[in-house]
């Protein structure tokens, strides 16, 4: 076995807060961030071949296949930034996704810890329709919860704040419905493995971050 690695990956609802943690996250434990919704959106921006076959998926709501998806993030390990490990967003999505991945960081000594951010339908929703993002640098703010200084500007760049596309409100709906039927079922499957740990995502974005690293021991 090559030496072991960290691979954290943290699980919940769309809008439940992973990317905010997973941003908060990358120092502390020393790991980047591999949001597989970052990449398509990355693709999508630019116009790549991936870019254009994501689109139609994202648009709806609906997953990207899995066969692409999963030869997305083998590449994306192969970098050097994830020699130790990585803090996985959005991957895996389905039980297909989690066994590939489960073979992917076996020689690594496989998933170290699955923590899942439980927060409610009513909270989500507020979360997702608030949330504004960087188009420079991807940060991540919501308009009520997590504004920045001056209103649509990015703190950290100057950057133009935006909405998600896919951040309006039926195709939020369809999203929650795509997370329950094929996500959800992640967390059966991780607390099987005795690697699931649940995290109250109800509370402020600061609470949820020193709960993390507490459990992380970062
Ligand atoms: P996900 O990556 O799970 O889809 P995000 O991290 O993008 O979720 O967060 C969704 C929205 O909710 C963003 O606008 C973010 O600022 C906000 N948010 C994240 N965590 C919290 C929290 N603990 N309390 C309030 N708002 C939050
Ligand atoms: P996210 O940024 O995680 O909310 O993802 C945005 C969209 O990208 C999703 O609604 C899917 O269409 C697509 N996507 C992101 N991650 C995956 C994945 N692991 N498998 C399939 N599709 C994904
Ligand atoms: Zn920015």
């Amino acid at each position: 076995m090559a030496e072991k690695r960290m691979f954290i990956v943290l699980l919940g609802a769309p809008g439940a807060g992973k990317g905010t943690q997973a941003k908060l996250l990358e120092e502390a434990a020393q790991l980047p961030q591999i949001s597989t919704g970052d990449i398509f959106r990355f693709n999508l921006k630019n116009q790549t071949e991936l870019g254009k076959l994501a689109k139609s998926y994202m648009d709806t709501g609906a997953l990207v296949p899995d066969e692409v998806t999963i030869r997305m993030v083998e590449d994306r390990l192969q970098q050097p930034d994830a020699a130790r490990g990585a803090i996985m967003d959005g991957f895996p999505r389905n039980l297909v996704q989690a066994t590939a991945f489960d073979l992917m960081v076996a020689p690594y000594g496989g998933v170290t810890v699955v923590p899942m951010i439980g927060v409610d339908d009513e909270e989500v929703i507020r979360r997702i329709t608030g949330r504004r993002s960087c188009k420079s640098c991807g940060a991540i703010y919501h308009v009520l919860y997590n504004p920045p200084k001056v209103a649509g500007v990015c703190d950290k760049d100057g950057g133009e704040l935006t909405q998600r596309d896919d951040d309006r409100e039926e195709t939020v709906r369809n999203r929650l419905f795509v997370y329950y039927k094929q996500t959800a079922p992640l967390i059966g499957y991780y607390y099987a493995k005795g690697l699931l740990a649940e995290v109250d995502g109800m509370q402020p974005i600061e609470d949820v971050a020193a709960a993390l690293k507490a459990l992380l021991k970062v």
